[in-house]
Formats: structure tokens, sequence, C-alpha cells
């Protein structure tokens, strides 16, 4: 049997995989539905996401696995229209003409931002096209110098640095260039006349979720248990443990005179009174941060990560004109984000869902130190403090999600801290990684990186 640790999107995606070539899987997740960071809320209409999330038109692994699972024809590609809230104005950034409109930055400003976005090193008054092709080479550059090295001063005192401050806070000084270059890259289409194009499923990404739990089978997910060890053995010369399973799954034997462990076993714990259980494994996929990896194994990863903080607040009426609203003024959260301006209210029930977001670094960030109540006060009022005309008494419900590890810090260097998908070189046989310290969640981790590296994970115990 191969166990999977973690039943969000890279567990389950790794789980049917592998369940697809044949092989026994059981998903051990520690929460009480499977989805991970993709779990959803109910509304008195379709279900919705409790962090906000959409898909880029560049990310195909998602849009395949869906058609595969019979729900590819709910993926709808809407324009996520995008403002940006300076100086107590509201400011639409979609089309040439608003961005032409935009009156924090000279034409000039707008030239090399632009060239930037497209992809195009106008330094020195030469167009390029290939400085950026090879994004790792920006590994080591700090996201800052590079920007005032390839944009303007203004661009990235008026556009990037509040951009970047609500999204790393402090951490902005260690960001890699690459990271920016990637997200450029990633993020995809525009339609010119109308804004970004984005992609959501009808009826929220539980759609997915909840086919990718019946293709893998309920039955094979215990839900509200923890993995909490793995056992190895092995010793001896070329030991081979295999734990009952097929040909296909055995342990490769180790070189002569290598005694490195194989993992045999995982012990569990089921949440309240359900009490420890040990299975027989031949491989391990552990799809959980890597802090849990380094339990389990010892590998340690020196990621750091960000923890989120989300509000969903349902209302009577919208606060918005637009989809994402980025915030360079002083505001207790990072951006506002209402999903009724992208996905209609009626599938809600009539709802208008807003999502107040924000990122923290650590557990001893101010923001994390409030409780829920504290959280919900500060924001409403933050709110009334950007948009006077917003009535709190339209708000008929206030949700609030928050995990500590929710998104790498993409730091210089990030790509010699990935975890490998196959831990055998670093001294685990049988170990296997697909959560968010992989490669395939890199320059940002998405939905579509996760399924990535779920696959990656199970390709590897089928390469073997
Ligand atoms: C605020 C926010 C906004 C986002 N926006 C987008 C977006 O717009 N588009 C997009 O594509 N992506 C977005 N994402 C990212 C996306 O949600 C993640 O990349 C993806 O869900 C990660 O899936 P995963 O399976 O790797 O990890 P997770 O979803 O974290 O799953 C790991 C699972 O492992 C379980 N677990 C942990 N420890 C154990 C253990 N010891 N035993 C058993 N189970 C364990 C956890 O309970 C969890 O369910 C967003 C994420 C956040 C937080």
């Amino acid at each position: 049997m191969i166990g999977i640790v973690g039943g969000g999107l890279a567990g389950l995606a790794a789980a049917y995989r592998l369940q697809r070539a044949g092989h026994d899987v059981r998903v051990f997740e520690a929460a009480a539905e499977p989805g991970g960071l993709a779990a959803s809320y109910e509304t008195a209409g379709d279900r919705v996401e409790s962090y906000y999330h959409h898909l880029s038109k560049s990310e195909e692994t998602i849009v395949e696995l869906a058609a595969e699972l019979g729900v590819g024809e709910r993926i709808e590609w809407r324009v996520g229209k995008n403002a940006y809230y300076v100086d107590g104005v509201s400011h639409p950034l979609d089309t040439p003409w608003e961005i032409a409109a935009y009156p924090h930055l000279s034409l000039y400003d707008k030239i090399r931002l632009t060239a930037l976005t497209l992809g195009i090193d106008v330094r020195g008054g030469r167009p390029r096209r290939d400085t950026y092709d090879d994004i790792e080479a920006f590994e080591d550059v700090p996201v800052t110098e590079f920007l005032l090295e390839h944009t303007t001063r203004g661009v990235y005192e008026y556009f990037f640095e509040p951009l970047l401050d609500a999204k790393f806070g402090d951490r902005t000084e260690d960001i890699s260039a690459a990271w920016l270059l990637g997200r450029i890259k990633f993020r995809g289409e525009r339609d010119l006349l109308r804004g970004e194009i984005l992609g959501y499923l009808d009826g929220g990404f539980a759609v997915l979720v909840d086919a990718l739990v019946e293709a893998v089978g309920r039955d094979r997910i215990d839900t509200e248990t923890a993995v909490t060890e793995l056992s190895f053995s092995g010793g001896d010369s070329g030991t081979v443990t295999d734990g009952g399973a097929s040909a296909g799954d055995r342990i490769a034997p180790q070189a002569d005179g290598d005694s490195t462990p194989s993992v045999t076993s995982l012990t569990t714990q089921r949440r309240g009174e359900g009490g420890s259980g040990t299975h027989d494994v031949d491989s391990v996929v552990v799809a959980t941060m890597p802090d849990v990896l380094e339990s389990l194994t010892g590998y340690g990863c020196d990621v750091d990560f960000q923890g989120s903080i989300c509000a969903l607040v349902s209302m009577s009426e919208p606060l918005l004109d637009t989809y994402w609203l980025n915030i360079a003024d002083d505001a207790p959260f990072g951006a506002l984000i209402e999903h009724t301006n992208f996905v209609p209210p009626e599938r809600y029930g009539g709802e208008h869902l807003l999502y107040v977001a924000s990122y923290v670094q650590g557990p001893t960030d101010d923001l994390w130190q409030r409780d829920d109540d504290g959280i919900e006060s500060l924001w409403l009022e933050g709110i009334e403090s950007l948009f006077p005309e917003f009535d709190p008494d339209a708000v008929t419900d206030v949700r609030i999600s928050r995990n500590p590890k929710t998104a790498p810090v993409y730091e210089r260097g990030y790509l010699d801290m990935v975890v490998p998908y196959d831990l055998a070189s670093a001294g685990h046989p049988g170990v296997y990684y697909a959560g968010m310290a992989s490669r395939a969640q890199y320059p940002e981790r998405s939905l579509n990186g996760a399924i990535e590296a779920g696959y990656a994970a199970a390709d590897r115990i089928l390469d073997r």
C-alpha cells in the first residue's frame, strides 16, 4: 500500500494518479474534510472557497484533470477586474485607456512598466526580448534592486512597492527578482479591451475536490487522521522492504553495503478518542508543508512560510465595482477581493461575497495575535474608513480562516531549498514529497502547482 500524508489537492492528485496506475493507496488527512487550503464554506447557493481562488490562463494541468474527471466543462473563463486604491481613490487598471488615465505614473513610467510586463528589456534604448528568458539567472537578484534597474523609481514607488509590502511585508528585501519575473510570465492572458482572464469552476473548486475524492474512493481517505510517525527498516545490504505490495511497488534494493533504512509503516492518530493505528506501506507521499516532512523523517527544509488570515464577508449589497482591489494607502488588510464581481451573486442565493485578506509573517504579527472578533471589528472599521459609504448593516455574516503556513517566502536562492520529489537520495528511500516546498509550486503556489507536485511524486514511484 502507498500511504499519502495529506488530503489537499497535492495528496489527492498523487493518490489519483497512483491508483489509476493500479496501486493500492490510502490518504490520511488530519482535518475533518479533504481539500486543504482549497476547502470551502457553504453559502445560500454554491459553495465558495474559504480563501479566494481563481486560475490563470497559463495553467493547464488542472484543466486537463478537470476534463478527465468529467467536470471540465464547468471551468469558466471570466474577466477579473483589477483596481488600485491610492490616496483615497480607486483606479481601475484593466484597459489601456484606464492605465493611460492612472495619475500616479508618468507616461515614461507607464512605458517602462508595460515593457517589463511584456518581457521587453528597453534599457539602453535598444529593445531586447531575450533578457528575461532565463528566469533562474535572476534568482540571486533582489527584487527591489531589479525593479529600480529595469523600470523607474516612479514604477517602483507608486506601483510595485505597495504590492510587495502587502505580500511580503518586512521580508520584501529578501525576495528574488526571479519570483517577480516568474509571476509576470505565469499570470496569463489579458483581453486588451476588458482586462485579465481568470478561471473559476462553476460550483466552486469544491466540485473538483469532490470529483477527486470520488475518483480515489471515499473509503480510501481517512479524515481526522494525522500521520504522526514513519517507521523505517532495512538494515543490511540490498534489503528490500515490501510490505506485501505488488511487484511494481517494491522499493529498489539499495547498493551493496548501503544500510539506509526504507519506510515500512506509518502511524496515525485519529482525532479525539479515535486512537492510533499502524499501517504497512511500501512508499509514502508526504503532501503537506515541509515541517510535517521534517517531523516524520528529519529532512529539514529552509523555506520560510507566510501565514494568511482571510475573512469572507457576506453582504446584502456590493461594496466595490472591481474583483481585485490592491491598496497602496494605509489599511489593516492587504487586499479586498469581491468574489461576486467575478462570479455572479445569483450563484450564492444573492449574497455579495467579499474577501478581506492579509498575509502575516509570523506568529508575533499583531494581526495574528488578535482573535477573530478583533480581526472582524478592525477590518470592518478599515473598510469604512476607505469607503465612507460602506454600510456595516449590509454585512450579514463574517467567516474567518487563518493558517500559519500558506505561502512560501520566495527569497533569493529559493530553488536551492526546494524539497526533492524523491527523498531516496536524501537518505529516505520510499519517501516522496509533493507539498508546497516542491519545485512545481514555483514561482507561485497554486492549485495547478499542487496537482503537478502530486503527479510528479507519483511519477517518481511509477518510474521506479
Ligand atoms: C489565501 C490563499 C489564496 C490562494 N489563492 C489561490 C488562487 O487564487 N489560485 C490558486 O491556484 N491557488 C491559490 N492558493 C494556493 C492553493 O490553495 C494551494 O497551492 C493548494 O491548495 C495547496 O495544496 P496542497 O495539497 O499542496 O496543500 P494543502 O492544501 O495545505 O494540503 C495539505 C493537507 O495536509 C494535511 N495535513 C497536514 N499535516 C498532516 C498530517 N500530519 N497527517 C495528515 N494530514 C496532514 C492538512 O490538513 C491539509 O489538508 C491560495 C492559497 C491561499 C492560502
